[in-house]
């Protein structure tokens, strides 16, 4: 996702302001961190949910949300440990979680991402004028189809498994914390935002979904980018498998109206799409036509 007004990302948000160090430890309520399993947790604040691992030998991120909260991340960081950061992961180009690099740069060795992620932020940050450009700070490191590191007493596995919500999204896994990182890969309920000007690709989202959820262990616990604030930010191998059947269905309701006769703009008039009524809430900025149209172009595509 790359809107700017984009705060509806978890349950856990409080009020978007930063708790120091007095909230950091335990709560589970009020603080933006939230240890999940074996030292790996998450961030929330503004942009795509911040994953993050620290042990006694290794400190690594996952998205970067934007400056000002990256900035509020480290500034939380830095009052729980005094190391720098191994490894700062971009799970996409999207500006929610990316445009904060620039506040990681002095404090990770290196970014890392997918070989396309680069190429997609450049354009997009060139589509929106000069200054964005020169904001950028882009991985120095990118792999192709797996990347795997020892991190301290972790490992943490890279795996891109072919276009999805972009033509760059990683899945993220912890292997001994068994917490995988979704990116943008789930909208955990919520209508998603698809890129196809950036390689998204529907109809094989749904396929990257269900490799992942059959490749990891049934009982990973799941970070996703953005939520329904009624399911939240994190799930399980049944969340993703829920949002993969919500964009199986959307395709499959595209292409029936389609054989039908109807027209795009027709089909996108569907109010709801029987069976995945909750995927509709109050506050959420897109609507079930925008995952509709962009089904029929992509399927009426050359
Ligand atoms: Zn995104």
């Amino acid at each position: 996702m790359n809107r700017r007004n984009f705060i509806l990302n978890s349950a856990l948000v409080s009020a978007g302001a930063f708790l120091p160090l007095s909230l950091f430890g335990k709560s589970k309520r009020l603080s933006n961190f939230t240890e999940i399993r074996r030292n790996v947790g998450m961030y929330t604040e503004r942009g795509g949910t911040i994953g993050w691992l620290l042990n006694d030998d290794a400190l690594v991120a996952v998205d970067s949300q934007y400056p000002a909260n990256a900035a509020n991340f480290i500034a939380g960081m830095k009052e729980r440990t005094t190391r720098g950061m191994d490894y700062l992961i971009n799970s996409h180009h999207h500006g929610d979680h990316t445009a904060g690099n620039s506040a990681f740069k002095d404090y990770t060795a290196h970014i890392i991402a997918h070989e396309n992620v680069p190429g997609y932020q450049k354009t997009a940050a060139e589509q929106r004028g000069q200054e964005t450009v020169d904001a950028q700070v882009y991985a120095d490191l990118t792999y192709s189809e797996k990347w795997s590191e020892e991190v301290g007493d972790e490992k943490v596995h890279l795996t891109y498994y072919g276009r999805a919500h972009t033509g760059g999204d990683s899945v993220i896994f912890f292997e001994n914390a068994n917490v995988a990182h979704m990116g943008d890969l789930v909208f955990n309920r919520a209508f998603p935002f698809i890129d196809p000007g950036a390689g998204a690709h529907m109809r094989n989202w749904v396929e990257v979904l269900r490799k992942t959820a059959t490749e990891l262990p049934t009982d990973a616990i799941y970070i996703f980018g953005h939520a329904n604030p009624r399911f939240g930010v994190t799930g399980s191998k049944g969340d993703v498998l829920r949002n993969s059947d919500f964009l199986e269905a959307a395709i499959s309701h595209t292409e029936k109206g389609i054989a039908k006769g109807m027209s795009k703009e027709e089909i996108a008039a569907t109010e709801v799409l029987p069976g995945f009524e909750e995927f509709q809430f109050e506050g959420w900025f897109l609507g079930l036509d925008f995952v509709l149209n962009t089904a029929y172009e992509e399927l009426t595509a050359g």
